[in-house]
């Protein structure tokens, strides 16, 4: 059996630090979606584990052990006692420490793929539980759609969505590490007014108010990020002079994404943005994080 894998990115609609759980990790609120942009996977039978890499502009992403899917495949076998391989090949095209869950959405498509490559039968809630011992995100990208995201991200609720809703996205500058975000933002603290409408945003997504959406977009991370990496701050700039409803940073950033009204003026804007930021992607909101298509059966 021959598996080829779509690994699809995520945004943050929103994001919020709500306090302090007793383990000392981050208590978040965040309205999380999946989008059309992904990594291709594919995977085969094979004697023992291996992976593969190829990383378009010259982003390092690593093809040893640390790699998520690796780790994703291992924390599998461990947990079934399954002793098959498997030949993996991965191609990013999700930009890399940009907040928009790259790693994680491997590691999911990891867990989902070999669940059906080597028969487990596993079900989605076993595979969220695996996936949250190798990252925050996992969970998130095993379910994919529109979640409300709480805790570290692993206490989900579906949302529904009620139109397709198209966006610009792209990595402005260099990566950002998470870790050293949050370290930042326990230094300088939150502002109450850069901290999302968390009801809002899900109502207006609910309904497709899409003005409604924009208005109530936000993440408390983004002010710190911005200091950091200046380049975030003109690159929302940008997308807001393109004609976006709203723009904002995804996750720790460093991507930055900007939501349209329809898809005739987010291509335009796409289009626009190419000159400045090569980069720059036109998507569209996915129902699923991961999609499995079985080849050459
Ligand atoms: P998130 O949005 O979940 O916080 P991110 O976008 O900030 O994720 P990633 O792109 O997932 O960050 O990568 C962070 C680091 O993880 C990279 O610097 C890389 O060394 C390592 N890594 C391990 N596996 C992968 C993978 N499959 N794809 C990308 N990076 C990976």
């Amino acid at each position: 059996m021959k598996l080829k894998i779509q690994a699809r990115a995520k945004i943050n609609w929103t994001l919020d630090v709500v306090g302090t759980l007793p383990n000392g990790y981050h208590d978040l609120d965040m309205l999380m979606q999946s989008v059309t942009l992904c990594d291709q996977m594919t995977m085969e039978d094979a004697p023992v584990r291996t992976l593969a890499v190829r990383s378009s502009s010259g982003m390092f992403v690593p093809a040893d052990e640390n790699n998520l899917v690796l780790r994703a495949a291992a924390a599998l076998a461990e947990r079934t006692g399954c002793e098959r391989g498997a030949r993996i090949t991965l191609r990013k095209y999700i930009p890399v420490a940009a907040g928009m869950g790259g790693g994680s959405s491997d590691a999911a498509a990891a867990l989902q793929g070999l669940n059906v490559l080597w028969g487990l039968g596993l079900g989605e809630d076993e595979l969220e539980k695996i996936g949250l011992d190798i990252g925050a995100d996992v969970p998130f990208c095993v379910r994919g759609g529109l979640q409300r995201a709480r805790g570290i991200g692993e206490r989900l609720t579906p949302v529904p969505l009620r139109k397709p809703l198209y966006l610009v996205a792209f990595q402005p500058c260099r990566g950002l590490s998470t870790k050293e975000v949050f370290t930042s933002l326990h230094e300088e603290g939150i502002r109450p007014e850069d901290r999302p409408d968390n009801e809002a945003a899900q109502r207006a997504l609910t309904r497709g108010d899409v003005r409604g959406l924009g208005r109530s977009l936000g993440n408390v991370l983004e002010p710190v990020s911005r200091r950091l990496r200046p380049e975030i701050d003109r690159a929302i700039r940008a997308i807001e002079e393109a004609g976006a409803v709203g723009a904002r940073m995804t996750g720790s950033g460093s991507a930055v994404f900007g939501v349209f009204m329809h898809a005739g003026a987010c291509r335009k804007a796409a289009q626009q943005l190419q000159g400045t930021y090569p980069a720059c992607r036109m998507m569209r909101t996915a129902e699923r994080g991961v999609v499995i298509e079985r080849v050459g059966e």
